[in-house]
């Protein structure tokens, strides 16, 4: 099957969760599923192609199990872009809007070498809060995106249109 009925195949709808009204794209099926995993990490690793990146950032928490493994993958290295407060040395931070107050993703601000080419990966986009956070922090430090990519992409909630200019490589809108 394609990639995009891979991801959609491991994906369980959770209805009224974390609210009432909400229904949350469970990726962990896919997770956990070896061959269904191995499928995904392989075709973004294909979409970018050789030398395209030197370094994968994942962003907490889903998001660190994708950066590790197409940082395995490819031999890149892996950077963690992490909720605020867990990092232990200086960080750089980026706060950002959500439907109901705000959150905080931080960087160490030593993560990047000036210009390394970072892939910045994460399971699900949904109004694109959270990655224009990521791809925000990753040029403050100083690297330079090579690309964002996401598992699943929420179209409906418009995230793409919310990180324009920036491309979205999503390998299953719904
Ligand atoms: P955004 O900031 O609204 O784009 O939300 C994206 C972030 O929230 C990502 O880090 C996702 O892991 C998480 N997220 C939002 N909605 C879902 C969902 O339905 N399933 C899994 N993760 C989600």
């Amino acid at each position: 099957p394609e990639l995009a009925a891979v991801v959609l195949s491991g994906t369980i709808d959770v209805h009224d969760f974390p609210k009432p009204g909400i229904v949350f794209k469970d990726l962990m099926p896919l997770f956990a599923d070896g061959a269904a995993f191995k499928r995904v990490v392989d075709g973004i690793v294909e979409h970018y192609g050789p030398d395209s990146f030197d370094l994968v950032a994942g962003v907490e928490a889903r998001g660190f199990l994708v950066a590790a493994a197409v940082g395995y993958a490819t031999g890149a290295g892996v950077v963690p872009i992490r909720k605020a407060g867990k990092l232990p040395r200086k960080a750089l931070s980026a706060t950002y809007e959500l439907e109901y107050g705000e959150a905080t993703l931080e960087v160490h601000e030593d993560a990047f070498i000036a210009g390394q080419r970072v892939l910045v990966v994460d399971d699900v986009l949904a109004t694109g809060g959270t990655a224009g956070a990521a791809l925000e922090l990753v040029e403050r430090a100083g690297g330079t995106v090579a690309g964002f990519t996401v598992l699943m992409e929420l179209a409906f909630l418009k995230g793409r249109e919310r990180l324009s200019p920036r491309t979205v490589h999503a390998l299953l809108t719904v």
